[in-house]
């Protein structure tokens, strides 16, 4: 990862922009463009060989004047309070922009879970937990999977705070497995979300989604659902890239017939990290570095880390492409996107595209609160139904304004958070 890149900077600078945009005053901008609260913590644990190691938590609440804060916990080698922070400012976007009743937060442990058994990554989460108790919870703050956290991490966080507490919060944490207080349709969700705003946008552009072909960043759960639904949809995807843990370099796997989801996801590991040889024996090409985004098609869908379409890599994209769907957080910078503004290319903005997850999140929420859990159907209805009214209404103004998508969709949510920040006597 590039150590000059600051992602907290980045939200920033693309928050500053819109400020001016909307006219915001003074303590607006100031209550905003930081988060409200911070918690940064060690979590000692004992390791499987008996000795004791201590790792940095994190976890920051940026605003919660829509309601308790809500977001993922990644567990990352390189974590920093600032990726948290810009992070954790994104939530409040996402939250806003697709008019869910919830505020913005995310959490983190500087860790590397390849390296971690499951017993020290349930330590992990307990400990993250023990050291939170009294600042999340269901009215507070609700995390949920992230960048290598799953259902298992979060049901030992649940398990840790119900012991904690000794009642059982199943609207604690989302993202639960299944049977476990989890929701249907939630491991789909961030994927599936990513195609039904990617499905509108070419409606809109007047492309048939079955005669388009796309290249993915990243193969884990974002992606391997984006895939499976863009695939049902009738497009082609003609490569995807993911991280090798043994080489420290990502690998575009290319096949110009088109890859086949299903027989990837059976060579994956648990991280989405493809095995490279049983790729080659099924006839993949392997292009090494961040050949992914240069590969000819008509739509990228990075799905991985921020910072991945940068100024130095930008001019790289094929001609041939129209859309790009960011199906990871921050993976644009600011000056990469100004070229592809300059450039025509149309953009689904992370904190829109990528929402399905937490508006997932939000259901599971509710049904745990009623106790009543929906059909998976049901779920992916409702879903498909919040993207797409939250889509059109970005297109919408982005149409009648002449504005570029990112920034119709940060007006958008920034307003709405500045109005409840000032019907609450805040601002
Ligand atoms: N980690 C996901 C995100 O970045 C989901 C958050 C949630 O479900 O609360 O949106």
């Amino acid at each position: 990862m590039d150590k000059s890149f600051n992602a907290f900077e980045m939200a920033q600078t693309q928050f500053d922009a819109v400020a001016d945009k909307l006219n915001l005053n003074e303590a607006a901008r100031e209550l905003l463009r930081n988060p409200m609260r911070e918690y940064h913590f060690n979590i000692p644990i004992k390791m499987d060989d008996g000795s004791s190691k201590v790792f940095r938590g994190y976890r920051i609440q940026h605003n919660d004047a829509l309601g308790p804060c809500k977001g993922g916990i990644r567990f990352h080698p390189q974590e920093t309070a600032d990726t948290v922070r810009a992070l954790s400012m994104w939530m409040t976007w996402k939250t806003s922009v697709l008019d869910i009743p919830l505020g913005g937060g995310k959490g983190g442990v500087i860790c590397d879970p390849h390296n971690l058994s499951l017993r020290e990554q349930e330590q992990i989460c307990r400990g993250w937990v023990r050291q939170l108790g009294r600042n999340i919870g269901p009215l507070r703050d609700i995390p949920a999977p992230d960048v290598m956290t799953n259902g298992q991490h979060m049901l030992w966080m649940l398990d840790e705070y119900e012991t904690i507490t000794g009642e059982k919060y199943p609207g604690m944490i989302t993202g639960k497995p299944v049977g476990m207080g989890g929701s249907l349709g939630r491991t789909e969700a961030t994927g599936y979300g990513v195609i039904f705003t990617v499905r509108e946008a070419l409606k809109e552009i007047g492309i048939n989604t079955g005669h388009t072909t796309a290249s993915f960043q990243g193969f884990g759960n974002v992606a391997q659902y984006a895939i499976k639904l863009y695939n049902q949809l009738g497009g082609t995807v003609l490569c995807v890239s993911c991280w090798d843990q043994q080489d420290q370099v990502s690998y575009a796997f290319y096949k110009k017939e088109g890859i086949n989801v299903e027989e990837l996801r059976k060579i994956t590991d648990r991280f989405g990290g493809i095995d490279k040889e049983k790729a080659k024996e099924l006839g993949y090409e392997m292009l090494p570095g961040d050949k992914w985004l240069e590969i000819e098609c008509d739509i990228l869908i990075p799905s991985a880390l921020e910072n991945q379409i940068t100024a130095e890599n930008v001019e790289k994209i094929s001609s041939q492409v129209k859309l790009i769907a960011e199906g990871a957080n921050g993976p644009t910078t600011p000056e990469a996107d100004k070229i592809l503004q300059q450039r025509g290319i149309f953009i689904i903005p992370d904190f829109l595209c990528n929402a399905g997850g937490v508006t997932c999140s939000y259901f599971e929420q509710v049904q745990c609160n009623m106790n009543y859990f929906w059909s998976k159907d049901e779920v992916l209805g409702k879903l498909d139904y919040k993207l797409t009214t939250a889509y059109h209404k970005v297109s919408k103004l982005a149409r009648e304004k002449k504005l570029y998508m990112r920034d119709a969709a940060y007006m958008i949510s920034i307003d709405k958070v500045v109005q409840a920040s000032t019907a609450r006597g805040w601002i």
